[in-house]
């Protein structure tokens, strides 16, 4: 039993960094056709980011790989696989739900990490990144990527979800953490200056984070930064 759950988290932890390395040189790859240029002179800085991000797939790998076998052999967190489980509206409603809760969290636990010691200690890594790239979209210190790793693993004991959506936020999370971090904006100005846009954070709402320190600091959604006034707008194009 030992050796399955070591094993499931060591294929959790390999998708991860797959995932990681697939999805940061695409984007990488596609900023060298977009703003060619744009990496130049960050080779040391973009072999850091690496090397954090990979040491990070390990710690979000092994807590989703000992749940995944506790899904697989002991039937548990709330993950359904029959779509007739549940009605058809709650799919949408659960995928907003897991990204309005990891926003929840990662907002408060974000603002936390920018007091001067937990910064120092925990969150000075992800910073370091000047600019970052899209390599940085998981260059986290370890105790930082530790407050990211337990939330999607906690959140699927308590909130029940299709595992095609579960997927699906999963895709969300890696490809927005991404492209946040690759310095320009991939989305046209009709969705990010929209009504719409106006509530959600792609790259030009998380550049302005890097740039200017307390401001900014939301995941997904800039509900919390709203409600709490460090909301400070978009990033020049
Ligand atoms: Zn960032
Ligand atoms: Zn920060």
């Amino acid at each position: 039993m030992l050796l399955a759950i070591l094993l499931s988290a060591l294929a959790m932890t390999a998708i991860v960094a797959v995932r990681y390395l697939v999805t940061s040189g695409a984007f990488a790859w596609a900023t060298g056709r977009v703003r060619p240029g744009h990496y130049a002179g960050l080779d040391a800085q973009i072999r850091r980011e690496i090397g954090w991000s990979l040491a990070a797939a390990a710690i979000y790998g092994i807590p989703a790989g000992v749940v995944a076998w506790g899904w697989q052999e002991r039937g548990w967190t709330r993950i359904y696989s029959d779509w007739s489980d549940w009605p058809l509206w709650y799919l949408p409603a659960s995928v907003l739900a897991y990204l309005f809760a990891h926003d929840t969290w990662f907002y408060w636990t974000h603002r936390w990490m920018h007091r001067p010691r937990p910064f120092q200690a925990m969150h000075a890594v992800h910073h370091a990144s000047r600019p970052p790239t899209a390599w940085a979209a998981m260059s986290f210190h370890p105790w930082e990527a530790l407050t990211g790793a337990v939330v999607i693993p906690a959140l699927v004991f308590l909130v029940p979800i299709h595992v095609a959506m579960l997927g699906l936020v999963l895709a969300i999370m890696t490809v927005m953490g991404v492209t946040n971090h690759m310095g320009w904006e991939m989305f046209p100005r009709w969705i990010v200056h929209s009504r719409l846009g106006a509530w959600l954070i792609t790259a030009s709402h998380h550049q302005r984070h890097h740039d200017l320190y307390q401001c900014n600091y939301g995941l997904y959604f800039r509900v919390w930064d709203k409600l709490c006034g460090t909301d400070r707008g978009l990033a020049q194009p």
